[in-house]
């Protein structure tokens, strides 16, 4: 099974939902979105400067998200591979990664790109939900839960995140352009890209996926 993966796509695609599936093959998520959500509902140091950057849609700067993904991938449960969701975003972030995956031995092994036309991905993310205790993605028309507002997994409550309404989705969607879609190349060049369209509905799209990754 290919292993040390990267998943790519603008805000919306699904690089969250396609995760929390793929975590039944056994390896470790991370997703840099999640680890800065945790740090700013620990209402820590690092959480208070990521949320300035993160509810006007902006990118927190490398030097701190490089810093804090090299501490998470020293960790021992990234010895099974690890897919990486949300990052990299910059040059500069994949750069850095190429340095610290040699470190650790862990070359990345292929780079799943995730593709959505842009009305699409502003429909997802106006009507995104997350589950505050367990981070369960939902959706008020596609995706309802059982009950109105209540995770179907954990009971807990749903919320809206900060960053999801029109303005913040207008500058995300405009750093990925600027900032994140140049990746496709870099590592197009190194023969790792394959694209996926997200169109479909999430179960078709985990099938696809798992079945590329164990072939
Ligand atoms: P989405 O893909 O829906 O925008 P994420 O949860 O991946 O959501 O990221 C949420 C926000 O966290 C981003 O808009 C950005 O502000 C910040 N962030 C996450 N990962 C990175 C990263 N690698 N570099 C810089 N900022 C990041
Ligand atoms: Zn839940």
């Amino acid at each position: 099974m290919k292993k040390n993966i990267i998943l790519m796509g603008p805000p919306g695609a699904g690089k969250g939902t396609l995760a929390k599936q793929l975590i039944s093959l056994g390896m470790t998520h991370i997703s840099t979105g999640d680890m800065f959500r945790e740090e700013i509902s620990n209402q820590t140091e690092l959480g208070k400067l990521a949320a300035s950057y993160i509810n006007a849609g902006h990118l927190v700067p490398d030097e701190v998200t490089i810093k804090m993904l090299q501490n998470r991938l020293a960790k021992p449960d990234c010895e099974n591979g690890f897919l990486l969701d949300g990052f990299p975003r910059t040059l500069a972030q994949a750069e850095a990664l190429e340095g610290m995956s040699k470190e650790i031995n862990r070359p990345i092994e292929t780079v799943i790109s995730l593709t959505c036309d842009e009305e699409e991905l502003i429909k997802r993310i106006s009507g995104r939900r997350v589950c505050k205790v367990c981070g369960a993605p939902y959706h008020i028309v596609n995706m309802k839960p059982k009950q109105e507002g209540i995770c179907d997994k954990c009971g807990g409550e749903l919320y809206q995140r900060k960053d999801d309404n029109v303005e913040s989705l207008k500058v995300r969607l405009q750093h990925y352009t600027v900032d994140t879609a140049p990746l496709l190349s870099f590592y197009s060049k190194k023969g790792l890209i394959v694209e996926f369209n997200s169109l479909v509905d999430s179960g078709t799209l985990f099938d696809e996926v798992k079945k590329f990754l164990l072939s």
